[in-house]
């Protein structure tokens, strides 16, 4: 099973890519951010403890989301007709990175590339001011680049930390906690400039895909 890690700043274009390669190439796309925000609308308790921090762009703890991740894993790891998993938005801590490293190798698993998309904090405010997400999936919009379907229109709505003065606060976080992965990963690195089309971008995972030996 090949496993893929997508690390970026808000708005890198991880969610539309990880889509793809669902849709494409039978790649289970899990996200850390999509789990966190159906435990907050399920009204969990793990959903009302992590509420005010996602809402804040801080980080929710290590221990919640390596419990999350260690339940996706099992559940996951016989997935036999699945070609591989994306994480997007995991890991985002060394901490984490560490203890995920563990788990693939307790499974017999290895990372294939951790695939870190490049974008500035600039470019990271324009596309989050007009990101919208689909309510009925989770698939991510943007208003001019990336219109949604005119059914959608009605399901369409923007997540609560997205405005301007929580984007610059994940933007920093995003800094300071999750780029060091990057040397952590570095010889799993592919790096992606974003200011790319979502086309061009699809291309380059054509082209990756490929390189995996997978019939598709
Ligand atoms: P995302 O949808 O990936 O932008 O995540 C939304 C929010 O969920 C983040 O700003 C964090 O508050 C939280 N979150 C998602 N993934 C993680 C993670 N791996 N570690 C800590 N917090 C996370």
């Amino acid at each position: 099973m090949n496993i893929l890690i997508f690390l970026g700043p808000a708005g890198s274009g991880k969610g539309t890519q990880a889509q793809y390669l669902k849709e494409h190439f039978d790649f289970v796309h899990l996200s850390t951010g999509d789990l966190l925000r159906q435990e907050v609308s399920s009204g969990s308790k793990l959903g009302q403890e992590v509420q005010s921090v996602i809402r804040a762009g801080n980080l929710v703890s290590d221990d919640i989301i390596l419990s999350i991740i260690k339940e996706q894993l099992l559940i996951l790891k016989d997935r036999k007709n699945s070609k591989g998993i994306v994480f997007d938005g995991f890991p985002r801590t060394i901490e984490q990175a560490k203890a995920f490293d563990i788990m693939l190798n307790s499974l017999g698993l290895s990372l294939n590339k951790l695939v870190y998309f490049d974008l500035s904090l600039d470019a990271s405010l324009s596309r989050i001011s007009g990101r919208q997400i689909d309510s009925r999936n989770n698939l991510v919009y943007h208003k001019d680049t990336n219109p949604a379907p005119k059914e959608a229109e009605p399901f369409l709505v923007s997540r609560d930390d997205d405005n301007v003065e929580k984007v610059k606060h994940r933007f920093q976080v995003y800094q300071t906690e999750t780029s060091p992965l990057i040397t952590h990963y570095h010889d799993q690195l592919l790096r992606i400039d974003c200011m790319k089309s979502i086309k061009d971008i699809h291309s380059l995972f054509d082209e990756l895909v490929q390189s995996f030996h997978i019939s598709v």
